[in-house]
């Protein structure tokens, strides 16, 4: 394997055209340019295959709240940096699992320091908004609302609306805040991809695309500022493509190929449908956000229109529904469909871990599309949530052994993008601040890693074969480290010195 990593890589209109085996360094060299990287190791190019560019840019650009250990440091980090947007005060990513108290916040502390201007503060996983009466007085909400259908207005016992407002109620406020302009979005889109590139990123599946942001998409690949390879999977819970008359369609470094829906909401929130209640709120078991039937319509117009299938499932419930409709679809088409995905896929109840497997056998593959961070971020709370459900959740051997095929991602800007940290969950699963394996039989092998990583997708393909052959695009990442060489444990320690999409230096 370490001989494959160095050499010389010959590349013509941005693919591999020959690749010569040679130690101690890694040189490139397209039609006009040569690149020399002395003890350094080529590897095919990361592609993270759940992301959300502009929301990367977003989160880069309004107040970070990740990073907070109160609610109160929430408010004054923004207070500090008010980054007002029309009059609105708009922050992402407070994590109150994180906080010293480990409580759902509510208006009033919001109010405390924001009377006057209306507050959105969005929950680390999308899934909740935490506003101020400012803002509820703004979306009419009062006292005893009504909940929007798949959405959920905390009240308290009086029935006043506490300023917690989960999946659907989110809109509510959120369609008041103004729509953001094609030049903020440009930048947007811009500063995440350079952040991306830092990374050793050169290709990402791009989630729950506003169909209507496509065309500044578009415009950037034309002028050729958009760097990386985008793969779009638009938002279709609502039929938006639709309107816009979308088609599945390959441009320069942009495709629009999937259409992306929601079966449920998250763990954290308690939006995440479950089979039986909560282990730690016994009050509730999730939230299903489509029907059976609803999703197996919808999916078979995108399916016929020509298509990807990604749907969110995180709960064993969630995921019981989409694998129960993947499966009538694909007995509906009789022959295999070629993009079948599971968003998440974290919580698999191993009846439904055996109906993969029927449908596998069948030559019908189901493609897993795991954030490996995830599962070591978030396993304090998921084994709150779930008590012994934990040993079927986050199931990536089960998965593999299923027949599913994994690819892997990190939902940034929800957690880091970088892939090496995604890499080091999946050899170890060892949750951050601790220091034992969880679930070890769950790890996967780096081989393993690193082809859920790739562009092109197949664990049975030979990883040895598939690196820097003769044809491929030439989508490299130049490391500092050979990962084959590092202790399991320090894979996250190798630094990205370059980054090449089609032959051409971009980082
Ligand atoms: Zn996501």
């Amino acid at each position: 394997m370490n001989t494959r990593l160095q050499g010389e890589i010959h590349v013509k209109k941005g693919k591999i055209i020959d690749f010569i085996e040679k130690q101690g360094y890694v040189k490139i060299l397209n039609e006009k340019e040569e690149f020399f990287f002395e003890n350094s190791f080529a590897f095919n190019g990361f592609t993270d295959h759940h992301g959300h560019i502009i929301g990367l840019g977003r989160s880069m650009y309004f107040v970070n709240l990740a990073d907070c250990s109160s609610a109160e440091e929430c408010c004054e980090k923004s207070l500090r940096s008010p980054q007002i947007y029309s009059e609105w005060i708009i922050g992402y990513g407070w994590n109150h699992e994180n906080w010293t108290k480990k409580e759902i916040p509510d208006k009033k502390i919001i109010d405390k320091y924001f009377p006057n201007n209306p507050v959105y503060f969005l929950r680390i996983d999308g899934h909740t908004a935490w506003v101020n009466s400012k803002a509820l007085k703004l979306a009419d909400i009062g006292a005893n609302p009504k909940n929007p259908p798949g959405g959920k207005i905390l009240t308290d016992e009086s029935g006043f609306p506490t300023g917690i407002l989960i999946d659907n109620a989110i809109n509510l406020v959120n369609m008041l805040i103004p729509k953001l302009t094609e030049n903020d979005l440009k930048n947007f889109i811009i500063k995440a991809v350079d952040e991306l590139v830092r990374l050793g990123i050169t290709e990402v599946d791009d989630m729950d695309v506003d169909p209507n942001y496509l065309k500044i998409f578009k415009d950037l690949d034309e002028k050729n500022h958009l760097k990386i390879k985008v793969n779009s999977f638009i938002k279709a819970q609502n039929d938006e493509y639709l309107k816009l008359n979308l088609k599945p369609v390959i441009y320069k470094n942009l495709s629009i190929k999937g259409i992306k829906f929601y079966s449920d909401g998250a763990l954290g929130s308690y939006g995440a449908a479950l089979i039986n209640p909560y282990s730690d709120n016994k009050g509730t078991s999730g939230l299903l956000l489509i029907s059976e039937s609803d999703l197996f319509e919808k999916c078979k117009r995108g399916l016929n229109m020509g298509f990807s299938i990604a749907t969110h499932a995180i709960g064993d419930l969630a995921n019981r529904l989409v694998i129960d409709v993947y499966s009538k679809l694909s007995g509906y088409f009789q022959s295999e469909i070629p993009e079948l995905r599971i968003e998440h896929a974290q919580i698999i109840h191993p009846d439904d871990l055996k109906k993969i497997k029927i449908l596998t056998d069948k030559g019908q593959k189901i493609i897993a599309s795991v954030q490996p961070i995830h599962c070591i971020s978030d396993a304090k709370m998921a084994k709150k949530r779930l008590g012994s459900r934990t040993r079927y959740s986050y199931p990536w051997c089960s998965l593999k052994k299923s027949g599913a095929s994994l690819i892997f991602g990190s939902d940034f800007p929800i957690e880091s993008p970088d892939p090496l940290i995604s890499v080091y969950a999946l050899l170890n699963r060892i949750p951050f601040n601790e220091n034992k394996s969880w679930y070890p039989n769950e790890t996967l092998s780096l081989i393993n890693a690193l082809a859920g990583y790739q562009s092109k997708f197949s664990l049975n393909d030979d990883l040895n074969n598939n690196y820097l052959k003769k044809n491929n695009p030439a989508d490299l990442t130049i490391l500092d480290k050979n990962l084959f060489e590092l202790d399991k444990e320090k894979v996250q320690t190798a630094k990205v010195i370059a980054t090449f999409v089609r032959g051409e230096r971009i980082y």
